[in-house]
């Protein structure tokens, strides 16, 4: 993508690679499956102007552009709105949409190849019941041509007749930050590769990235998943993260962050004093550190799986919890305690 961009041969989100070969598969009628992945990734508005961006008025989040009903969204408590028509800072009236999701992409395809059958497939589409089948059954009666999708594509679809597979963004995938994010691309990319080439034809498949010098890439063109192991369980052991250990989250919650965060961190103090800091992170503030007005701060506790009593730490955990929350000032903060979080 880097050198595409240079050449400015990029047109959307599609390389100039993946698009003539898509080309090439739509004048052979064989069929094409898009892969775009959902998590952490979905379009928002910005202001041309100042980049200014539209947020949930509850939520320490941006909010979500849906094409299809034209409004914005938090994914978060819910709350909806139009997209306004003036920036909220600066007034100007170029506003943008920005990320790519989905409908982004079926959209663009819509122009490139007007005479294809495009179809999505992600939550939106698969609401109402057998609308999944229903999607199904058309593109393996190849009334389809392309195929956009979500998670949902990747898995157990086979269709004889699909011989191009595009997977976009590879590298915000591997990069979401997250411990298991490398296992999870790698996973998740070998499996919609399944997708190419079932029986006699052979199958393409173009993973878009900015870096094609990554390991990881390498093992997922060789379908190599013991070398993807390897690397990972050596980051794991190194790191002190599952399996090696048990985490154990707790959340505090809040309408006042002063007070949310200082439950935690008394909380916090006692754990450290009996169980050390290795094994105590924290309190941070998560990623979207406020959900409906509530501020919300974290603290990790990693657990060995060998030679300690897991029963007994959680119980421990439990009563030093309770002891904070009966205190007076404490009574009104939420404390949510989630193992192995995912
Ligand atoms: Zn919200
Ligand atoms: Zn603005």
């Amino acid at each position: 993508m880097k050198t595409e961009r240079k050449e400015k041969t990029i047109k959307g989100h599609f390389s100039a690679a993946l698009l003539d070969e898509i080309k090439e598969r739509l004048d052979r009628q064989e069929q094409v499956i898009l892969f775009q992945n959902r998590r952490g990734y979905s379009p928002y508005m910005s202001c041309r102007q100042c980049n200014t961006i539209p947020h949930c008025p509850n939520c320490a989040v941006s909010l979500t552009y849906h094409l299809s009903n034209h409004e914005l969204r938090c994914h978060y408590c819910g709350h909806i709105e139009p997209p306004p028509k003036k920036c909220v800072a600066c007034g100007s009236t170029k506003i943008e949409t920005v990320g790519l999701g989905t409908e982004k992409i079926e959209d663009d395809l819509k122009v490139f190849f007007p005479n294809a059958n495009v179809q999505r497939m992600d939550l939106d589409t698969t609401r109402t019941k057998n609308s999944y089948q229903q999607i199904i059954s058309d593109f393996e009666n190849h009334n389809i041509d392309i195929l956009v999708g979500t998670q949902m594509v990747s898995k157990g679809l086979d269709f004889d007749n699909v011989s191009l597979v595009g997977i976009f963004d590879a590298d915000r995938m591997l990069n979401f930050p997250d411990f298991r994010a490398t296992e999870r691309a790698f996973q998740i990319m070998l499996q919609v590769s399944g997708r190419a080439g079932r029986k006699e034809k052979k199958g393409k498949v173009i993973i878009q990235t900015a870096n094609v010098e990554q390991e990881i890439l390498g093992k997922v063109i060789r379908s190599d998943y013991e070398a993807m192991y390897l690397t990972e369980i050596e980051d794991r052991a190194y790191f002190f993260y599952p399996p090696f250990t048990r985490l154990i989250r707790l959340t505090a919650k809040h309408l006042e962050r002063a007070l949310s965060l200082e439950t935690i961190q008394v909380i916090t103090d006692k754990l450290v004093a009996k169980l050390g800091k290795a094994r105590v992170l924290g309190p941070q503030a998560p990623l979207v550190h406020k959900i409906r007005n509530k501020y919300l701060y974290n603290v990790l506790i990693k657990i060995e799986r060998e030679n300690v009593d897991l029963k007994a730490v959680k119980a421990f955990i439990q009563s030093q919890i309770e002891e904070v929350l009966s205190e007076k000032k404490y009574k009104q903060v939420q404390v949510v305690v989630d193992v192995d979080p995912v």
